[in-house]
């Protein structure tokens, strides 16, 4: 009797242990006061923030983003130096085809794809849109290869709107500090659309990228540079020596 009632009783101890260790970790949140001065100091670093991509038209910086996905912006800026020669509209680069357009990309990940995508999205711009890139997102997001991340870039950086694309950086950035945490990339965009003050909107984006670019880096974060340690909720940021202050 009692071994039977321990052998059902052993299971029960298991599933509890397990949903114990799935339970989320709570990430802390910013307070409010704090993220206004944490943009300051963003912005006083770097008043007017640029994309790093190379690009000379709306077009140009759609075809660009949509090839930068899983891609170093240093490494699309390579392939499209001659590609943008040669097409640099949606008729140049229907007509420079797939095959030659695959293999001006070829050394930028998952390039066959986005050689397909980037003349398809040409050829939608040119039968629906008149050959121009559409301002909505809605029309942005209808085109081959381009998502929801492709468009906010777009709308921002060609349409000066104030929207932020959360990529690998801006996760991070937002999570690490408490800025804006979230589980995925959309929570992260919501949360830091109710929680950017609107005259940093603009430009959020940008100075969220790069700081996690060169500063807040995934494996070694260059916590004694930067610009926004005080207000940083990150448990493991470095502690600051006193030569850093
Ligand atoms: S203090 Fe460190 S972890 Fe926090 S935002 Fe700055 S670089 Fe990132």
């Amino acid at each position: 009797m009692t071994t039977r009632k321990a052998a059902k009783k052993a299971p029960k101890a298991k599933t509890k242990a397990k949903a114990k260790a799935k339970k989320p970790v709570r990430m802390k949140r910013m307070p409010k006061e704090w993220v206004e001065p944490f943009f300051a100091a963003l912005s006083a670093a770097d008043p007017e923030p640029k994309t790093e991509l190379n690009y000379t038209n709306p077009y140009t910086l759609v075809v660009a983003v949509a090839l930068s996905a899983q891609a170093t912006d240093k490494g699309v800026n390579l392939a499209t130096e001659k590609l943008f020669k040669l097409a640099d509209t949606p008729e140049k680069m229907v007509a420079l085809g797939e095959d030659r357009v695959r293999d001006m990309i070829k050394t930028i990940g998952l390039f066959r794809n986005k050689a397909k995508n980037a003349v398809a999205l040409s050829q939608k711009l040119i039968d629906e849109f008149g050959s121009e890139v559409p301002q909505s997102r809605e029309a942005l997001e209808s085109l081959p290869g381009v998502g929801r991340k492709t468009a906010n870039v777009v709308l921002n950086v060609a349409f000066g709107e104030p929207t932020i694309a959360v990529d690998t950086h801006i996760f991070r950035v937002s999570n690490r500090t408490g800025l804006a945490p979230g589980k995925d990339p959309l929570a992260v965009e919501l949360a830091l659309e109710k929680v950017v003050p609107e005259k940093y909107k603009l430009h959020a984006h940008h100075w969220l990228i790069l700081h996690g670019r060169y500063v807040c880096k995934a494996r070694k974060p260059d916590c004694a540079k930067c610009d926004v340690y005080k207000y940083c909720l990150w448990p493991e940021k470095a502690p600051l020596t006193p030569e850093d202050i």
